[in-house]
């Protein structure tokens, strides 16, 4: 069941009051309309009725797919530096929900438990999904790419995350955090995932380091 409860914000520009459904768990395989309206942006987002100012309030909640097997603990982009906890927490909520003995446990086979943080976060997981593309894999791509790039511009406000993908190529780029807003773009040859999935000895490493029992990011070896 997707939910939703009534709540008044104050908006972030004029801090007038503003009446907001704020979600608290979403049901995508019954809700596809709540998934699209993540994959395009505008889930939780809505004008303040004063000002005008468009805003969004940061994600906390949790996100159910089970046609596509997905089950997604979803943290403020502000809470990433306590990712430990968060991932525990994920993981706590998806064995009470599918672990053994638990109602969901015969529907547990094959299902995806991931911790996320922010929009970004949320999004680039089920853009990988869409495209056939291991998110673990991925992030070894992505860091990979920024060794070639030599680019170090890393930070609290920007992310490297997938945006989207052909059957040749995977779309990469710079986020940043609070806006959402694109700062470069790079296409990557999509041959990097069979490399890597070719070479396991050889990424095993890098692999402890951004997978986790839930929370897998490039950005868990960096904070
Ligand atoms: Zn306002």
């Amino acid at each position: 069941m997707s939910v939703f409860t009534k709540t008044t914000m104050n908006c972030p520009a004029c801090g007038s009051p503003v009446s907001f459904d704020l979600v608290h768990s979403v049901n995508a395989g019954r809700r596809p309309d709540l998934r699209a309206a993540i994959l395009d942006r505008s889930f939780q987002r809505q004008p303040c009725p004063s000002c005008g100012t468009t805003f969004r309030v940061e994600p906390a909640f949790t996100y159910l797919d089970l046609p596509r097997k997905q089950f997604l603990g979803v943290w403020p982009a502000s809470s990433l530096g306590e990712w430990k906890v968060h991932e525990e927490h994920t993981r706590a909520a998806f064995d009470k929900a599918f672990g053994p003995g638990s109602d969901g446990a015969s529907l547990a086979k094959g299902m995806m438990a991931r911790c996320v943080f922010g929009w970004l976060g949320l999004n680039e997981k089920l853009i990988a999904h869409e495209h056939g593309i291991d998110d673990t894999e991925l992030e070894l791509a992505k860091l990979a790419t920024l060794r070639v790039m030599g680019d170090v511009k890393l930070g609290r406000n920007r992310e490297f995350r997938l945006v989207g993908a052909s059957d040749e190529e995977l779309i990469v780029g710079w986020l940043h955090t609070s806006s959402e807003e694109i700062d470069g773009e790079f296409s990557v040859p999509r041959q990097i995932l069979s490399d890597i999935d070719a070479a396991p000895d050889a990424w095993a490493a890098l692999r402890a380091h951004v997978a986790g029992s839930t929370f897998v990011d490039y950005r868990r070896a960096l904070v």
